[in-house]
């Protein structure tokens, strides 16, 4: 797209926009990107920034890439979108048939939405649904963990951390959960029964009232990119069996390799009754999102009274979406992704290794193509995020947390230029 005048986009930007988490009124500088090929975002006055966010976990193949150009492109001749109401289509098909084989046996039938934090909402409608077509309709409550992330919508918002979620400016209008803490078995540690002592205690006193756990398996993301042990998840899901109550994973974050598995929840070998997948399901190019359950929940559901699952997108199951998604997820398993992720991870834990010796430095950790540099104090986001465009790599910090994710197509040298920028400009902030 021709713009003639930079300046005068980011004026307008400034004046009409609304960025993600940002102020309307005080606004940091904000960096018009004009196109995105392999590993480099390219600004609009002409830097190239080398990517290590990923867009947020999703272009796991970097952009533009051949294999995903052709799925759009092909798919938008046949046709860009038709209602799902009554219809279906080839790439939805094709899309449902693979996540099915690629997720745990259990898990049978695919719910599409448009987003990560409606895939939730959808979990959270079929684990309440479920319960009340059980004959329970007093197990309505979730359970979810501190420093837990599961999206912006109002449902999903209720599962958040409370504090880093701000429950409190939403007042009665938010749903109450019941929160137990965080993990804090380190992820190739053991996980002790204490771990689960409050989770416990939580579903044996109210088991009546609880529908569902949620967690995000391994990683805990946006809410502190932390890492826990998969011991843990085993033994959730025992304290769930005993007590009845549904297990939903979400895997928005942690899905399609990212953690060094396929899904997260491999680490465990534990199968959910509900999985969310999201964000590098399209490998970032398109928004789409899934919900995943066991053919015991569906059948449940759909036995119940209102005879149906009560949901259903505009934009359910979009075909350009569904076709970017195959061509997405076949790509990811045509090659040998699973070496790839090894050699990020030795990589990023070699390159952000110095950081350990800084004074502002809380923890570093890694884990699969993660790399994490924890510090003391807040950053000062006006200051830190010009500091790493200067050295052309766009890093995203946020509170404490100046982190990585690349594309799984970054090289090694761009890496090392990545890691090396996020030790020095940690050790200017
Ligand atoms: C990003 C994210 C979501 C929300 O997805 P959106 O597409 O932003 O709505 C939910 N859960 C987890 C774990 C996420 O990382």
């Amino acid at each position: 797209m021709n713009w003639p005048d930079w300046d005068q986009l980011q004026k307008d930007d400034r004046r009409v926009i609304w960025h993600p988490y940002a102020s309307a009124t005080d606004v940091p500088e904000i960096f018009p990107v004009i196109a995105a090929h392999g590993v480099h975002l390219e600004l609009a006055d002409g830097r190239r920034l080398l990517d290590g966010m990923s867009s947020w976990w999703c272009a796991i193949h970097g952009y533009n890439n051949p294999a995903l150009n052709r799925a759009v492109r092909d798919q938008l001749f046949d046709m860009s979108h038709v209602m799902f109401g009554g219809l279906t289509h080839p790439p939805a098909v094709k899309l449902a048939r693979l996540l099915t084989e690629l997720t745990p046996p259990a898990l049978e039938r695919v719910f599409f939405s448009d987003s990560g934090s409606v895939a939730v909402e959808v979990a959270l409608k079929m684990a309440i649904q479920y319960w009340y077509s059980m004959g329970r309709p007093g197990k309505q409550k979730l359970v979810a963990l501190r420093n837990g992330y599961h999206g912006d919508t109002f449902g999903a918002m209720s599962l958040c951390d409370p504090e880093t979620g701000m429950h409190h400016l939403f007042g009665e209008v938010l749903p109450k959960h019941f929160f137990a803490p965080a993990p804090q078995c380190p992820f190739d540690g053991d996980c002790p029964e204490q771990e689960l002592a409050a989770m416990t205690e939580l579903l044996s006193v109210h088991h009546q009232e609880i529908a569902a756990v949620i967690v995000e398996p391994v990683v805990q993301g946006a809410g502190g990119m932390r890492f826990y042990c998969p011991d843990y998840l085993v033994q959730l899901r025992a304290l769930c069996d005993a007590f009845d109550v549904l297990l939903i994973f979400d895997e928005i974050a942690t899905g399609f390799g990212r953690t060094g598995k396929l899904f997260a929840l491999e680490h465990a070998e534990v199968e959910p009754d509900i999985l969310c997948l999201g964000k590098a399901l399209t490998g970032g190019y398109m928004t789409l999102a899934a919900t995943l359950c066991t053919g015991q929940v569906a059948t449940g559901i759909s036995e119940g009274e209102a005879g149906a699952f009560m949901h259903g997108p505009t934009f359910m199951a979009n075909p350009l979406a569904c076709a970017t998604a195959i061509a997405s997820t076949e790509l990811l398993l045509s090659q040998p992704w699973q070496r790839t992720i090894r050699r990020l991870n030795s990589e990023l834990e070699q390159g952000l290794a110095p950081a350990r010796e800084l004074e502002q430095v809380a923890e570093v950790r890694t884990l699969g193509a993660i790399g994490v540099i924890e510090l003391k104090e807040a950053v000062d986001m006006k200051r830190i995020q010009p500091m790493f465009v200067e050295r052309g790599v766009w890093i995203r910090p946020f509170g404490k947390l100046v982190y990585a994710m690349p594309p799984y197509i970054m090289g090694s040298d761009d890496l090392a230029s990545l890691t090396a920028a996020m030790v020095d400009v940690v050790a200017q902030a």
